[in-house]
C-alpha cells in the first residue's frame, strides 16, 4: 500500500508511522520548515504518555506529573492522584515532542517531506492525487490512501466534502516564571469567570509554567468576545492564579488557537485523524492522546482489512468513541457548577474520592456511565 499523510503533527506522524512499521510506502508531508512549534498547553496526559510509550517513544528526565490541584468556582479545591500501576503525565514542548514521533517513522522507513504543503488531494477510483508544493514548485504524488492529519485549520477536508465541525472551543496560552517553586502537578481551576471551561498552570520545570484558558465558544461570547482580555482577567481574579503566578505575572509567547470536534472521518481513500477529524476531548480541550489514538486506530484498520472500504467502516466504529465524549461533554458543561462543588465537598472530606475523580477526568473518557458508576461507587 502507498499512502500520502498530510501533516506532521501527533496525529499525521503516527499515521506515518505505524504504516511504514506496517510494511507501506508512505511520504508524510509537512508545510512548516521543521522542527516547528505548535500553541499548545503542552500538558500530556498520562494517556498521552502510555499511548507514547506504545510507540516508543521516550520520557525519561521529564517531569512527572503525579496528581492535579482542581479548584471550582466557589474556589474550593481538592487534590487527587491516580493510580499507582497507571504512568505519570508530563509537559513537553510540542516541537520536541512531535519530533520525537517523526523521527521513529522516519526509522520505520517513512519519506518525511519538510515545507511541503499540500494543496489538494483528490480521490479516484483507482487511486489518490496528491498536489504538493515546497519552496515555489508543484509535483503530483499519487498512492492509495491518503491520511490527513492536517490539525484544526481542517482546510484539505473541507475542500473534499467533509461537514463542517459540530463545535468548537478556544484556547490561548503563554509561557511564564512562576513567584514560586512550582509543585510538579497539574493545576485546573474552574473559575467562575472562565467556567465551564477552565484555566491551567501547567509546570514545564520547577519555576516555568505553561499557563492559559481554554473555553467554548458560546463562553467567549458572553463574556465579551476577546480571548487574550480572558485571559488577563482570569490572571487578575483567580486567586489560585495569583497565588501561583504573582500578582502581574510576565507572559510570553501568548498565542492562541481553536480545538474543533465533531466531524465524519471518512470518504472513499480518505482517512481523518486527530484535530482534522474533530476528536479532541470537547470538554478538556484535550487533544494529543486523542491525536495519536485515532491515527492508530485509521492504520491498524488499514493494515488489517481485505480492502478500504472495510477499512474506512472499521475506522468510523472503533473512533465514533470520540464522538460519545461529545454528549458527556455536554452533559457536563450544563451540570458541571453545582456538581463540582458537591465533588469538592466530598473530596475534601475523603481524599480518595479526590484520586476517583481525577482518575476519571484523564481516564474513563469514553463512557459517561462508567463515571457516573464510578462517582457512586467511590462517594
Ligand atoms: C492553546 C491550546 C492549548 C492546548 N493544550 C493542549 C494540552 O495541554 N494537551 C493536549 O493534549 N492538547 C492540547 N491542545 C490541543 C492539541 O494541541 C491538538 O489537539 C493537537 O495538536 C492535534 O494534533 P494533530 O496532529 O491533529 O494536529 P497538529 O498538531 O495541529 O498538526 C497538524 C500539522 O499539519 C500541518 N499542516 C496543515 N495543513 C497542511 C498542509 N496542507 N500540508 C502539509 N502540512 C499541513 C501543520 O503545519 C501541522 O504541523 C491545545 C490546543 C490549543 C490551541
Amino acid at each position: 500500500m502507498r499512502a500520502i499523510v498530510v501533516g506532521a503533527g501527533p496525529g499525521g506522524a503516527t499515521a506515518a508511522l505505524q504504516l511504514a512499521r506496517a510494511g507501506a510506502q508512505v511520504w508524510l508531508a509537512e508545510r512548516s520548515a521543521w522542527p516547528r512549534e505548535k500553541t499548545c498547553g503542552d500538558g500530556v496526559s498520562p494517556l498521552g504518555v502510555r499511548e507514547g510509550n506504545a510507540l516508543s517513544m521516550h520520557f525519561e528526565g521529564r517531569l512527572r506529573l503525579e496528581s492535579a490541584l482542581v479548584s471550582t468556582p466557589h474556589e474550593r479545591s481538592f487534590r487527587g492522584g491516580w493510580p499507582r500501576a497507571t504512568p505519570w503525565g508530563t509537559t513537553i514542548e510540542r516541537r520536541t515532542f512531535d519530533a520525537q514521533i517523526v523521527d521513529a517513522a522516519v526509522a520505520a522507513g517513512a519519506e518525511f517531506l519538510p515545507e511541503t504543503q499540500v494543496r489538494a488531494v483528490e480521490s479516484e477510483a483507482r487511486g489518490v492525487t496528491a498536489v504538493l508544493e515546497s519552496h515555489g514548485t508543484q509535483r503530483s504524488l499519487r498512492a492509495d490512501v491518503a491520511v490527513i492529519g492536517e490539525g484544526a485549520t481542517g482546510s484539505l477536508a473541507s475542500k473534499l466534502g467533509f461537514a463542517p465541525y459540530r463545535s468548537r472551543l478556544v484556547a490561548i496560552r503563554g509561557y511564564v516564571d512562576a513567584a514560586a517553586p512550582l509543585v510538579p502537578e497539574y493545576g485546573l481551576f474552574y473559575d467562575k469567570i472562565v467556567t465551564p471551561g477552565y484555566g491551567w498552570v501547567f509546570p514545564m520545570d520547577a519555576r516555568r509554567a505553561n499557563v492559559g484558558i481554554c473555553v467554548d465558544e458560546r463562553t467567549l461570547a458572553r463574556r465579551g468576545g476577546n480571548l487574550r482580555g480572558l485571559l488577563d482577567r482570569w490572571l487578575a481574579e483567580s486567586r489560585f492564579a495569583r497565588e501561583l503566578l504573582g500578582e502581574s505575572p510576565r507572559l510570553d509567547g501568548v498565542k492562541g488557537g481553536i480545538i474543533p470536534t465533531g466531524r465524519a472521518r471518512t470518504k472513499p481513500r480518505i482517512f481523518l485523524v486527530g484535530d482534522a477529524a474533530g476528536v479532541a476531548d470537547p470538554f478538556t480541550a484535550e487533544g494529543i492522546y486523542q491525536a495519536i489514538h485515532s491515527a492508530r486506530l485509521a492504520a491498524s484498520a488499514l493494515a488489517e482489512s481485505k480492502d478500504l472500504a472495510e477499512a474506512a467502516t472499521r475506522y468510523e466504529r472503533h473512533a465514533a468513541l470520540f464522538d460519545r465524549n461529545e454528549g458527556a461533554a455536554r452533559w457536563l458543561r450544563a451540570t458541571f457548577g453545582p456538581s463540582i462543588e458537591i465533588c469538592a465537598n466530598r473530596a475534601e472530606k475523603n481524599p480518595s474520592f479526590g484520586d476517583y475523580l481525577n482518575t476519571a477526568v484523564f481516564f474513563s473518557k469514553n463512557s459517561m456511565s462508567s463515571f457516573v458508576l464510578g462517582l457512586l461507587r467511590n462517594w
